[in-house]
């Protein structure tokens, strides 16, 4: 056997003893530093051998921290668990608000914004209306929907007997976009999470998303806001119902019937689930 094979060898019975001697620590392939001699000219079996040996070790040592989570139901963090967040343990609607008031995560939002777009209403509510973002009164406001648009949305939310008050009514995301540009998936991939946690929260029936960038965001397609309206589709196990923006119904009058029909249905569900 060559000098250079008996070295990798010892490397390797190194790595292992380490691996014992600090009660299985996880030996991560960036703590495994190739001895000088080890650094020449492996041939390919041998450093095949040594990567699966070191991805063993990283898979036993995942599995031993999987059963001591089972066994003895200890906190241990499983090894690639994204780090939990403050917000993620609110149990109400005030502290989750006041958790995420000065969120960071998208750095070009967060700094363009005058506030964070929580949403209002009811926290006990049984529909949530969820919108695209907030524009540029809502972000002076901090309310969601307000202005010519807003107030459409109330007067269709009162066609079928719901107030704002008894609703709740938020955005898919929390921060005005600069120039009311749509939303960038970065962007929703950092508050959507927010989104989830906000309707685990309130525990709606139903929710009725408006407009197409919200309908496609929600439902994860392409499909023309044409072609989903009309129909019940579920997000996160809730029933949903998608129609038109009230800012799309100012500028185009021909949908309002369209939208007519659609809150009609929902409002018929909603009765519907409230009998039973
Ligand atoms: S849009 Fe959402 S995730 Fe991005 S900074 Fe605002 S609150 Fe945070």
């Amino acid at each position: 056997m060559s000098e250079e094979k008996n070295k990798i060898l010892d490397d390797a019975a190194g790595y292992i003893k380490f691996y014992i001697e600090h009660n299985n620590y996880a030996i991560y392939k960036k703590d495994i530093i190739p001895s000088e001699a080890g650094t020449g000219l492996y041939d390919e079996d041998d450093v095949e051998k040594k990567v699966a040996q070191e991805e063993k070790i990283i898979v036993s040592e995942k599995l031993k921290v999987e059963l001591i989570h089972e066994e003895n139901e200890l906190s241990i963090p499983a090894l690639d668990t994204p780090a939990s967040e403050d917000w993620m343990s609110c149990s109400d609607l005030v502290s989750f608000a006041n958790e995420i008031k000065d969120c960071p995560k998208c750095t070009l939002l967060a700094r363009t914004r005058k506030q964070v777009v929580f949403g209002t209403g009811n926290p006990n509510a049984d529909v949530v209306v969820v919108g695209e973002a907030p524009g540029a009164d809502e972000d002076e406001q901090g309310k969601p929907f307000i202005g010519r648009a807003g107030k459409l949305l109330t007067d269709i939310l009162k066609a079928i007997n719901f107030t704002r008050d008894e609703i709740f009514i938020c955005n898919i995301l929390k921060c005005r976009p600069p120039e009311n540009r749509n939303p960038l998936p970065d962007e929703i991939a950092n508050c959507e999470p927010y989104l989830f946690k906000q309707l685990e929260i309130i525990k709606p029936k139903l929710i009725l998303a408006v407009g197409s960038f919200a309908a496609q965001t929600l439902l994860n397609t392409k499909e023309p806001l044409g072609k989903l309206r009309g129909k019940f589709h579920a997000y996160k196990g809730i029933k949903m119902m998608v129609t038109y923006h009230p800012a799309a119904l100012l500028r185009n009058p021909n949908w309002k019937r369209p939208t007519w029909e659609d809150v009609q249905l929902f409002r018929k569900e909603y009765d519907l689930l409230k009998t039973k």
